[in-house]
């Protein structure tokens, strides 16, 4: 027996055990003793975490798949947790304890994935999951790239980010309409901001909303001062500012 594809989960069941094995090894395993893997299905790439030095643990959100690891993985029934990853507090399972995602995820929702990560950053040192191929690639690209957009900065202000590789629709069921990709975030040594970190992120958000305009227009609202605005970074574009450049942006706004 198996579980029934739901397109409304964003379920495609992967196929391909070594691609599975692939994503499993990719985590480090160094720096935390638990790992969570969003939206487990029926458990293709669980096994091979379960192989592992660590202790798996698996939110999902669709009971037929809760009952089929519950009957395929013994082992594994007391950390199913049946719940909405986006809604559910991490917290309850491992209070302040540091922990790494995995998932293949349903990409309907990768990118809310990817936002409570970052939120979560203080206890999630690594995070490797599949997204949608360009969706990836954009959490990836640097300054510059016509992809480079709000998830590249902010994610990258707190992980560096790898893309790890391409996996096509084929060896997914049902096969999904566009390729897939693989990456592995690592957090920063350091990864408190030095800036205001809510302000960073509006200023990462607003920049980028209009992304064709210069600094100088997309920032009107922060209500910068003459001197500031004279400062030659605000000719720019925001696809033209690494991360770092973000930063001190944020800086000079707060200090004007
Ligand atoms: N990892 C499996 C399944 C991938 S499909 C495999 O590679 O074969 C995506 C999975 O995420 C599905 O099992 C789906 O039920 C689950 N899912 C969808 N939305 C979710 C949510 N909000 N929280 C937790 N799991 C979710």
């Amino acid at each position: 027996m198996s579980v029934k594809a739901k397109k409304h989960l964003g379920q495609h069941f992967l196929t391909d055990e070594s691609i599975a094995e692939n994503i499993a090894n990719s985590l480090s395993l160094e720096g935390y003793n638990d790992v969570l893997e969003i939206g487990p299905g029926m458990g293709v790439l669980t096994k091979y975490l379960l192989k592992k030095n660590i202790t798996t643990h698996v939110i999902e959100i669709d009971t037929e798949s809760v009952d089929y690891l519950k009957a395929n993985y013994l082992h594994l029934a007391d950390r199913i947790i049946e719940k909405d990853f986006l809604k559910y507090d991490l917290s309850l399972v491992f209070q302040q304890k540091p922990f790494a995602i995995i998932g293949n995820f349903p990409y309907n929702i990768s990118s809310q994935i990817l936002f409570k990560t970052l939120e979560l950053r203080h206890q999630i040192p690594e995070f490797s999951g599949m997204f949608q191929k360009e969706v990836a690639m954009r959490i990836c690209s640097k300054e510059g790239s016509k992809v480079y957009g709000i998830l590249s900065v902010l994610t990258q202000a707190f992980y560096d980010a790898e893309y790890l590789f391409t996996v096509p629709p084929s060896v997914f069921n049902p096969p999904p309409k566009v390729d897939s990709g693989v990456l592995l975030l690592k957090r920063k040594t350091n990864y408190n901001l030095p800036c205001d970190e809510a302000l960073f992120f509006k200023v990462v958000k607003t920049a980028f909303q209009q992304r064709r305009k210069t600094l100088r227009n997309s920032l009107k609202t922060f209500n910068l001062s003459d001197n500031l605005k004279a400062n030659v970074i605000f000719d720019k574009r925001p696809e033209q500012l690494a991360v770092l450049e973000f930063i001190r942006l944020t800086q000079e706004i707060e200090n004007q």
